[in-house]
């Protein structure tokens, strides 16, 4: 009964194929400064990979010469 709030999990995202919005990632893959998001779509199955980086700083080094 107790709803499941992950304020971080990215909903209602649109297939990159229908465009049909889907709920919920299928499956969350955590990694080090990403996390990876599979989509199924419902409506044409679909699936699809978004992968959302952060990076607290992302700093641009210029390569020396
Ligand atoms: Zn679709």
């Amino acid at each position: 009964m107790a709803r499941q709030d992950s304020g971080s999990l990215p909903r209602e995202n649109p297939c990159a194929q229908c465009g049909k919005p889907i709920s919920r990632p299928d499956w969350v893959e955590h990694g080090e400064g990403r996390t990876s998001y599979l989509w199924n779509c419902r409506a044409c199955n679909y699936r699809f990979e978004a992968i959302a980086i952060y990076e607290p700083e992302q700093v641009i080094t210029p390569l020396a010469a």
